[in-house]
């Protein structure tokens, strides 16, 4: 194995998937080596994830990230060429449905539609009549306003889309090596590569940290600051018998709680009022919070949860970004040759393709070729200037 590829991405979750499968598209000589510590991705956000896209975000640029990412999902296989064996995503076209419950919070959601819809989604608003003549099964006594995705909003298959990049990138030369990485390599301040455990040193022009809950102990022992961290999520999947609505939209509910239905069952998760950095290797479930948090709220709003049993739970890591909660994309300043993919904070899956598309450009090009991202640079960390997304889920 030559051991100095031109570029070696640390992490082959979708980020690092797509990423190299980006670079190889545009630039089909480049020799790319991902190194990904598990390859069954027991713990990667990417497999623990609720998978679900929407255009409702308050930044105009995760709009637009999203809107690249529902075509690509829309037209995955076409994309990446059917003969490497890609995967069709199953879209589930049922739209996210926000719901507030103060007028001050309407007053924001009203704003934030209004930027959506002037970038072309579909974001309609209801009022809590127009809620209940939509969703009869939903009890609507405290809403205010609610806003609907009427288009491109909804879910698919995360691992379908890991796999296809992998497969992609593996047709268009990309090594996948299993080993973890330990360490950047540095001359001075320039990484020239990376070291991993059992392969050694990996020279490279370009390291990329695509690395979700684990970037911050490697920049750390760098001796950069990076504030990441990992965040604790338990999903439960949810067996509501008198409760079966396969057209619900994912509800993100103001008071507390987010669902959406899966195959028969419901999947539902709730944002902890205690919500401490943990172990990158805590998968504990909080088995608790569904009956003591989850179902009280669930229950005032789909009267048909009065019976409910959980099924089954996970737990997933948020690379949750203390800043912004947004992405966190690019060179890093006081790194050169380092480039960094991480904090998306809950939002990434969907934002796996236009990320890995506009990271490529800019390693490819100097700069961001089709949309640009650099609103999410890093400089923006490190000088502790927030740039805020607000629908965090
Ligand atoms: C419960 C939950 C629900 C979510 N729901 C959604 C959703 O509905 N929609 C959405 O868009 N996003 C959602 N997300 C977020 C989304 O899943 C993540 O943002 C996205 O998967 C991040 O991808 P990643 O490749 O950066 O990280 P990961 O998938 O975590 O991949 C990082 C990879 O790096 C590897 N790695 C770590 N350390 C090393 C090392 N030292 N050496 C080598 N490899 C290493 C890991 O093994 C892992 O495979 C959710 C996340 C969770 C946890």
């Amino acid at each position: 194995m030559p051991n100095s590829p031109d570029v070696v991405i640390a992490g082959g979750g979708v980020m690092g998937a797509s990423l190299a499968y980006w670079l190889t598209r545009f630039s089909p000589k480049l020799h790319v080596r991902v190194i990904e510590k598990d390859p069954t991705y027991a713990q990667a956000a990417t497999a623990l994830s609720v998978a679900s896209i929407r255009m409702q975000f308050s930044n105009a640029v995760n709009v637009a990230i999203s809107q690249f990412g529902i075509g690509f999902i829309r037209n995955f296989q076409a994309e990446l060429g059917h003969d490497v064996g890609i995967p069709t995503l199953g879209f589930k076209e049922n739209g996210y449905l926000f719901l507030c419950g103060t007028d001050s919070a309407a007053t924001t959601m009203r704003e934030v539609a209004s930027m959506q819809t002037a970038l072309g989604a579909d974001t309609q608003l209801l009022n809590a009549a127009d809620v209940v003549a939509r969703f009869p099964w939903m009890s609507v006594h405290d809403v205010v306003l609610g806003s609907f995705g009427n288009r491109d909003e909804g879910w698919f298959d995360n691992m379908g889309l890991l796999s296809g990049f992998r497969a992609a990138a593996r047709a268009q030369g990309v090594e996948f090596i299993h080993d973890t990485v330990t360490a950047l390599c540095r001359d001075g301040a320039h990484v020239t590569g990376v070291v991993a455990q059992q392969t050694g040193r990996h020279s490279a022009g370009t390291v990329v940290c695509a690395m979700g809950t684990r970037a911050g102990a490697l920049l750390q022992m760098a001796g950069e600051p990076w504030p990441v961290e990992p965040r604790k999520r338990t999903v439960f999947v949810i067996d509501a018998p008198d409760a079966r609505y396969p057209d619900a939209p994912l509800l993100v509910d103001h008071t507390g709680f987010y669902m959406r239905p899966e195959h028969g069952h419901w999947i539902t998760a709730t944002v902890p009022s205690h919500d401490p950095a943990v172990d990158p290797d805590d998968f504990t479930p909080n088995h608790q919070e569904f009956e003591d948090v989850i179902w009280p709220l669930i229950y005032a709003r789909v009267p048909g949860f009065a019976a409910a049993k959980v099924v089954r739970c996970w737990v997933g890591q948020y690379d949750y970004n203390l800043l912004d909660q947004n992405a966190i994309l690019g060179a890093h300043p006081s790194l050169p040759g380092l480039y960094m993919m991480n904090g998306f904070s809950g939002h990434g899956l969907q934002q796996a393709p236009a990320v890995g598309r506009g990271v490529a450009e800019l390693i490819l090009t100097g700069q961001y070729q089709t949309l640009d991202l650099s609103e999410l640079g890093v400089e923006r960390i490190l000088q502790g200037r927030p740039f805020l997304e607000r629908a965090v889920v």
